[in-house]
């Protein structure tokens, strides 16, 4: 690694999700060298979770897999998985970036053949369903992970259970001793692609969603729908394992309000009309009934807005829920009154999806140096430390996949610009 002070043309990208992978990409392949640092263990980020993406409902492997091609063939694009950025100094040209790893516990030598999986015993919380179930403790990220490379739980060290994981490693990949890790690194432009997190559905409490096992989030509906996900893709409501036909979403569920998010999270009607589909695809005698202030189906997407809204068993009611009950069946029950109508509803349905907006996540990107922020708490990094900081993606305010991936390019001939000296 170069000293404080010297000079440097390589870009850092923290984040390796859909727009951290482009930025990286982007700029390898326009000449620059780049170094890409993702905090889990396998790339992909949140787009990996999604079932199906919008507008042609592809499944996340086509977009990303395409990208980790790029990557595989690209000798100026290091990617180092498991590490934060936890300091930036320095000005433009000339950053010296602290870099901290966890330990994976498993080397390069690993063939994704799964022996260490089935060694092992205990389960634990598995992040990729948002914790709707576990994973061994020596585990794929998920099926499309890249690398391809397992995982084996910190809390499994030190007992016999990992001694017996190592045992079942063929190919001498299992590093028990691996201890967190710590390095700096000169680079002369830095990326911030570090996303968005789900807000915290439990700070509504009128929709108790931690109290009522049917009401989940919109994330969360993205993995039961999935093939990868918990239920394999039936969309069971939680508390029974019932086929979820009767469903209610909840639109702006903490968004465009003053007590959570003030903000529109640009993407929450589109992936509820999105999670109807499913819906109505999933069982033909589907109803989905989708209470909404006003739909926002931005550009192109409005007549994927027409096709569902085109659907007679799927009813549109505008009105915000005041509040969730629950009958003796388990069912939630929505009370409210419908803006238009004026009639108050009480109504009880199989499973209700809360549509959770998109949180920035500036805070957790860089703990020990404040980045500049919007009013919103999402990066505007450009005018931090000399101006060679930029942001791309969710990281910068909310967007689709498609828009994700336009701000990283732009994200990328800006960080070239700023090591070139233009
Ligand atoms: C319910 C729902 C459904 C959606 N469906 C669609 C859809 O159908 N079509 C569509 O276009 N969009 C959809 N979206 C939006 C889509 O998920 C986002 O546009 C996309 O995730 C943005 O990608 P990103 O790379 O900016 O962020 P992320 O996907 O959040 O990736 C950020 C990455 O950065 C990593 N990271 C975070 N902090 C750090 C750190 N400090 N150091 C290192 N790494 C870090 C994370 O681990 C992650 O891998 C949906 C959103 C929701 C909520």
């Amino acid at each position: 690694m170069a000293a404080q002070g010297a000079r440097s043309e390589t870009i850092l990208v923290v984040g390796g999700g859909i727009a951290g992978i482009t930025t990286a990409v982007e700029a390898a392949e326009a000449g620059a060298e780049v170094v890409l640092v993702e905090r889990g263990p396998s790339l992909g980020g949140r787009v990996a979770q999604l079932s199906r993406y919008f507008p042609k409902l592809c499944h996340p492997t086509c977009g990303l897999e395409i990208n980790y091609q790029r990557i595989r063939g690209n000798r100026r694009l290091r990617v180092i998985t498991m590490a934060t950025v936890a300091a930036v100094t320095g000005d433009r040209g000339a950053y010296t970036a602290r870099i901290e790893t966890r330990p994976r516990h498993v080397t390069a030598r690993c063939t994704g053949c799964g022996d260490c999986a089935r060694a092992s015993q205990t389960r634990v919380p598995n992040p990729y369903n948002y914790d709707l179930d576990t994973v061994p403790a020596a585990h794929l990220a998920h099926p499309m992970a890249y690398p391809m490379r397992y995982v084996i739980a910190d809390s499994v060290i030190g007992t016999p259970e990992a001694d017996r994981i190592e045992a079942a490693c063929r190919y001498g990949a299992v590093d028990l001793g691996e201890e967190p890790g710590a390095f700096d690194m000169v680079v002369g432009a830095v990326v911030w692609a570090t996303g968005w997190r789900p807000y915290d559905a439990a700070k509504l409490q009128p929709y108790g969603y931690e109290r009522h096992a049917n009401v989940i989030t919109n994330v969360e509906m993205e993995r039961l729908a999935a093939t990868t996900g918990p239920t394999l893709g039936q969309i069971l409501r939680p508390s029974d394992a019932k086929p979820a036909k009767r469903v209610a979403m909840i639109q702006c569920a903490g968004s465009r309000d003053h007590n959570h998010l003030p903000y529109c999270s640009r993407i929450c009607c589109l992936a509820s009309l999105k999670h109807a589909a499913y819906l109505r695809e999933a069982y033909a005698d589907a109803e989905v009934d989708i209470y909404y202030i006003d739909i926002r189906a931005h550009d192109k997407l409005e007549s994927f807005h027409a096709r569902i809204k085109a659907d007679p068993r799927v009813r549109f009611i505008k009105s915000k829920p005041a509040s969730i009950s629950e009958n003796e069946a388990g069912d939630p029950v929505l009370h409210g009154e419908d803006t238009l109508t004026r009639d108050l509803y009480e109504t009880a349905y199989d499973m209700v999806v809360l549509a959770i907006g998109m949180a920035p996540t500036a805070g957790d990107a860089m703990p020990e140096a404040a980045l500049e922020t919007d009013e919103y708490g999402f990066i505007v990094a450009a005018e931090t430390l000399g101006g060679g900081m930029f942001s791309a993606g969710v990281a910068a305010g909310p967007l689709d996949v498609s828009l994700s991936v336009q701000s990283a390019t732009a994200a990328a001939l800006k960080a070239i610009q700023a090591v070139r000296g233009g």
